[in-house]
This record gives structure tokens, C-alpha cells and sequence, in this order.
């Protein structure tokens, strides 16, 4: 049964690593079901959350408030832009954030304050794709 677990666990991870950005449970369980790996939703869930908890994998809320996840190639602290039509992403490090965020936290008097920073937009590419139709219609 452990062995089961780990190799679909093992899959799971692939499928993120091979993906181009920030995915959901449900998008990464449709990319195993075209591969007939027989690997189950809740399976898949669990494997990203856990992926999160130990910090192997980025996660954050899109705009929707679906989980999204993403096996980022930085493993410390960092930010990212989205694409929210083809979901390319680019990890980013803002210092201009970790100054204010901690500013601010330390005027509240708060400490061991954490924030989540990602922007969500449209890419070169899908922003002249946008372009491009427009100038069709
Ligand atoms: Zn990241
Ligand atoms: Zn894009
Ligand atoms: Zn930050």
C-alpha cells in the first residue's frame, strides 16, 4: 500500500515538473487520465498539498480561489508573475516588498509576519495575441 502510494505520489511530481506553470488538482489529474496512469483526484490532491506542506512545491490561490501549485526552481522566498491566459510564470524577488512588508508589520507592532505577493496578468506573448484579434475583428 506505501509502495503504491509512492510511486503515484512520484508521478504526481513529474506531471508538475513537466508543467509550464501554476496548475490545479483537477488540470494535473486530466494530464495523468490522457497518460491512463489510473491515478485518482483525491489522490492528487493529497500529493500537492503535501508537496506544499513540505515545501517542495509553491502553491497560492488564483484570482477564482482555486489552489494552484508549481514546482518552482527557486526554493527560498519569492514571488512570481502569472500568465492568467497560458499560466507561463516567472519567479521574482521584490525587495521593495520585503522592505514594506516588514515596515508595516513592524509599525503594527506584529512580528514573524509572513505575506503571499503574486501578480496575475497577461504575458507578451497572450497580451499580442489579444492585440492581434482585435485588430481581426
Ligand atoms: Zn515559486
Ligand atoms: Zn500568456
Ligand atoms: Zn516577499
Amino acid at each position: 500500500m506505501a509502495e503504491r502510494n509512492t510511486w503515484q505520489r512520484e508521478r504526481v511530481r513529474e506531471a508538475l515538473g513537466d508543467a509550464r506553470g501554476f496548475v490545479s488538482a483537477q488540470t494535473l489529474h486530466a494530464t495523468l487520465r490522457e497518460e491512463n496512469t489510473g491515478i485518482g483526484l483525491a489522490t492528487v490532491y493529497r500529493a500537492l498539498a503535501g508537496f506544499a506542506a513540505k515545501g517542495q512545491a509553491d502553491s497560492l490561490q488564483s484570482p477564482e480561489g482555486e489552489n494552484l501549485y508549481r514546482a518552482c526552481e527557486s526554493p527560498g522566498h519569492h514571488h512570481h508573475l502569472i500568465c492568467r491566459s497560458c499560466g507561463l510564470t516567472v519567479e521574482i524577488a521584490a525587495s521593495d516588498v520585503e522592505q514594506w512588508a516588514h515596515s508595516t508589520a513592524s509599525e503594527h507592532g506584529f512580528t514573524a509576519a509572513e505575506h503571499v505577493v503574486d501578480i496575475f496578468g497577461l504575458c507578451p506573448a497572450c497580451t499580442a495575441a489579444q492585440a492581434n484579434e482585435r485588430a481581426d475583428d
